[in-house]
Formats: structure tokens, sequence, C-alpha cells
């Protein structure tokens, strides 16, 4: 039986009315289990309306008290920790541990902004010039919105709409289709933690919806995280109608392994940084780059059965399971034509997974571990985000040929370095062109009161996502300059004031 999905809408679900819907998967049997709205322009335009309504009240909330909602929220993020993850699981396909660590990733951000009175504090400079003030204050745009990937249905919804509100907007959040529950069932848990209606308004939807966002004149800032080619969409289009805009696009994460390096360690971090959840996060490596052929075929023997172990499975078979499925059967389809690509222009499938079965879910979406070896920059394996269980390496004979494998790479999301020698290290860490580096880290996603961001065309747009630059993003700066004379006594001035 599939459910009807609604949208959330003024503090309650609302049933979708455009007619339209995206069917929503069980990855692992590829059953479809739910049928998302898709919202019209109508639908849009009501729900920011009465977000705008709804806001001008909430901003005047002290920021204290608008924090205590986060607190609130936190605490039922706890409570609802194995609800939210089935959820997710069910939709996505991850395993529940890692179904967890989205919910806590994006819990660990509203726990940031609990921070919000300290962070949304201005600067004021006492006595600029003769009885004059400087001061400057952080106010909220108004309606802001986001537009969010499947991969990471709780956690990315949560960096979006937690800084946002708590800094005081009213917000749009326009979820993966692939993926629509979690996003709802936070919302739902918003309210719960006392959250007015109409601050937090879930409208889900497809490219009709992104675009109804982008178009509309209430809307005066979009957060968007998802693939390259929307990202660079989703700029063009909303900074075009005079929006502020961050978009956080793809990846194609390097990880450099030198001669020193510690290869136990370095292959597993691989092997976790590149498969766990079935390749399908932005942070993934997907691109080992061994330096020197010796380090490269001891890498290449030590990863191969540590591959071929790898559990693939339903997140209903518990810790059983490494990953899971992907998401959909055209990612399935994608990924596995990329593989053969990749044979067929020449590299080594060390490890192929491509027939792999999954007896009793012959439907599912399932791609066994796939090791590709002896790839080069020509191929399309390399180029290509595959966003899949699929690793290739590159042998590079020097660091310098590895370090510019990663520099000329048009994306800049993550990379990582495993050495022993701290001078290699700083050298990469200070030349490096990537938003985000890891030192004997393979996944080096920076903590909430930092910022996350990639570079190159890993990002459109400026300021990175949580951490202080959030509240940068969804904060205007208002400065005001204050003279309070005993009486005005010389008349007008006609040159402007320097403080020479
Ligand atoms: P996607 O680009 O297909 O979709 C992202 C969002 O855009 C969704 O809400 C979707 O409904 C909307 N969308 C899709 N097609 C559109 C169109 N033609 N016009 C307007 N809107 C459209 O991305 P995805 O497949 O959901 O997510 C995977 C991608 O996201 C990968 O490329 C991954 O690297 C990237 N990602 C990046 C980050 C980051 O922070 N840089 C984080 C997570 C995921």
């Amino acid at each position: 039986m599939t459910t009807e999905l609604t949208h959330w809408i003024d503090g309650q679900h609302v049933k979708g009315t455009s007619g339209r819907f995206a069917d929503v998967y069980n990855p692992a049997t590829g059953e479809v289990q739910a049928k998302c709205p898709l919202a019209s322009d109508e639908e849009m335009h009501a729900a920011v309306m009465s977000a705008k309504a709804a806001q001008p009240a909430w901003a005047a909330v002290n920021p204290q008290r608008r924090a205590r909602v986060l607190m609130a929220f936190v605490q039922l993020l706890h409570r609802d920790m194995d609800k939210l993850a089935e959820a997710l699981s069910r939709e996505h396909g991850k395993t529940i541990p890692d179904a967890k660590g989205d919910v806590i990733r994006g819990l660990e951000v509203a726990e940031f902004c609990i921070g919000a009175p300290h962070l949304l504090k201005g600067e004021y400079t006492d006595g600029a010039g003769p009885g004059i003030d400087i001061y400057s204050m952080r106010q909220p745009i108004g309606v802001a919105a986001g537009i969010t990937p499947f991969n990471f249905p709780a956690m990315i919804p949560m960096w979006k709409f937690c800084p946002a509100i708590v800094a005081g907007n009213a917000f749009i959040l326009k979820p993966s289709e692939r993926d629509p529950s979690v996003p709802l069932m936070l919302a739902e848990l918003m309210k719960e933690a006392g959250l007015p209606d109409g601050i937090l308004q879930v409208v889900n939807g497809d490219k009709g919806a992104v675009d109804a966002i982008l178009d509309h004149e209430e809307i005066g800032a979009v957060g968007f995280v998802g693939s390259t080619p929307i990202a660079h969409y989703v700029y063009s289009r909303g900074t075009a109608a005079g929006k502020r805009v961050q978009c956080f696009g793809g990846a194609k994460n390097h990880m450099i392994i030198m001669p020193d390096a510690d290869l136990d360690q370095a292959a597993d971090a691989l092997v976790g940084a590149g498969y766990g959840a079935a390749g399908e996060r932005c942070m993934a490596i997907s691109v080992a780059v061994p330096v020197g052929e010796a380090t490269a075929d001891a890498l290449i023997e030590k990863l191969i059965p540590k591959i071929e172990a790898l559990k693939v499975g339903p997140y209903t078979a518990g810790n059983d399971v490494d990953y899971g499925p992907v998401v959909t059967a055209a990612a399935r389809e994608k990924i596995l034509g990329l593989v053969d690509q990749g044979v067929k222009e020449g590299a080594t499938l060390a490890v192929d997974g491509r027939d792999f079965k999954m007896q009793g879910y012959e439907n599912g979406y399932f791609i066994g571990p796939c090791l590709f070896d002896n790839v080069t920059k020509d191929m399309e394996i390399y180029k290509q985000e595959i966003f899949g269980p699929v690793l290739s390496t590159v042998r590079a004979k020097t660091y310098e040929e590895a370090l510019s494998l990663a520099m000329d790479h048009e994306m800049g999301n993550g990379v990582a370095m495993f050495t022993r020698d701290g001078d290699a290290a700083r050298d990469f860490v200070s030349r490096i062109n990537v938003g985000m580096v890891g030192v004997n880290v393979p996944i080096p996603v920076p903590l909430a009161y930092h910022t996350f961001g990639g570079w190159k065309k890993s990002v459109f747009g400026d300021l990175n996502q949580h951490g202080p630059d959030a509240f940068r993003f969804y904060t205007r700066t208002k400065t005001v300059t204050s003279r309070w004379p005993s009486g005005v006594k010389e008349g007008a001035e006609f040159v402007i004031p320097t403080m020479a």
C-alpha cells in the first residue's frame, strides 16, 4: 500500500492539490511505498505568503527564546531517534547506524544554533567621532528557502533551517522528492518544540517548486545543496532575480597515500570513506592516489580482500550490513554504465561488483563494491562524480603529480592525505585548492561550529554552511551611525565628514 505524503504548511499536514506526484521507493525492495506531492506555483505562493505574514512576530521574539525552541527540538530528536532513523533508511537505503549519524550531524548544528543570542550580536564603536557612535545589527532576511538533496535527508535540511529560523527568518524547505518523510517529521518536531505556525513550511516538489522559489519576490535568500549542474542553474536564476544565493554542488574527493603512510590505516580509511552509504556522500573518497608503484601495489593488495569482504544488504539486516542499496533504479543504471565505460576505457576492474544480487531482494537497487586500478585523467570514471560504491585508483609517480591531480580536477569539495611526514602534510594543506582538507582523516567534515563548503565547481556563491557563516548568510547587516548632540549649533555641513 502506498501512502500519500503531504506538505507541511502553517503547522499542519496539507495534501497536495497539483495532481502531480513523485514515486518514493524503498530502495531495498524496489517497491513504491509513498507518493510525494509536487507543488504547483500556487501552492508555493500560498506557503510563502503565510510564512511572510508569520515572520515579523517571530523576529520580534527575543533570540534567547527563539533558541529555546531549538533546545527543545534537540531533546525531541533524541527521543525520536529510532523512528527518524527507520524512516530515513526505508526511503534512502542507508544502514540504521548511518541514518542515526545523518540525524546527529543535523542535531549538532541545532545545538550550535542555540548560541544564537551570542552569534547575532553586532559590533559597537563608542565615540567614533565627537558624540558619534557606530553600531551594527544583524537582522533576518525575512523569508528564506532551502533546496536539499536526497543523500542526507535529515542533516542538510537542519543545516539550513536551524540557523535561518533561530536568526528570526521564516523558512521554506523544499526537500528531495526521493526521501521527503524525514523532513516532514522534523517539521512536526519543530512545532512540538514550540515553533509558531508558518515559520517552517515544507513544500514538496521537483523542478517546478524550485523555479517557483527562485522566481518568488518575497524570498530573499536561497540555500541549495545538490549536484553541480543544478547548483549552477539555481545560482544563476536566483541571483538574476536579485536574491542572496549559496549553492553547494558535487564532488570528486581524492585521497593521496604517501609511501610513508600506515597502509593498513589508509586501506581501512579508504574502504569506509569510499563505500560507506554506498558512496552516496558528497564527502566520500572516490579517488585513491597512491604515490609510487610500490605504495600502489601494496595498497591494492590490502584493499582487495577488505573490499571483497564488505557486506551489502538492506537496512533491516541490522549491524550485519556495511552499506545498502543506491537510491533509485536510475542511479543504479547510471553507476553501472560508468563502471562498464571504465572497463572499456582500459582501467583495471580489480573488484567487480556489477553482478551482485541480494537474495530475497532481487528488485532492490544493490550494487556490489567496485575497485578500479590504473585509472587515468582522461577517463570518464575519473572526470565524473559516480556517486556509487566505486573507488578509482590513479597511480602517481611523485607527490607533485598526486597534488596536481587533485588541484587540476574541476571539483574541490574534500581531499585527504595519509602520511607520517609533517612537512609534506603542511605543504599539502597550504597549497591544495580544495575547501575541506583531511590529514590522516579520510572524511574531513568540519564540526557544527566550523563551516562546511568546497571550492571550484563544488560551490557557487559566497559563505559556507553552518558555523558562523550560516548566521552571516541568513542575516543582513544594518549599520547605524548616531549622534546625540547637545544641540545643533553650527548649521549644515557640506563637506563629507572624515576622521582626518
Ligand atoms: P540533485 O541536484 O538531483 O537534486 C538536489 C535538489 O535539486 C533536489 O531538491 C531536487 O528536487 C532539485 N532538482 C533536481 N533537478 C532539478 C532541476 N532540473 N531544476 C531544479 N531543481 C532540481 O542532487 P541529488 O541527486 O539529490 O543529490 C546528490 C548530489 O548532491 C551529489 O552531486 C552530491 O555530491 C551533492 N551533494 C553536495 C553536498 C555539498 O555540501 N557540497 C552535500 C550533499 C550532496
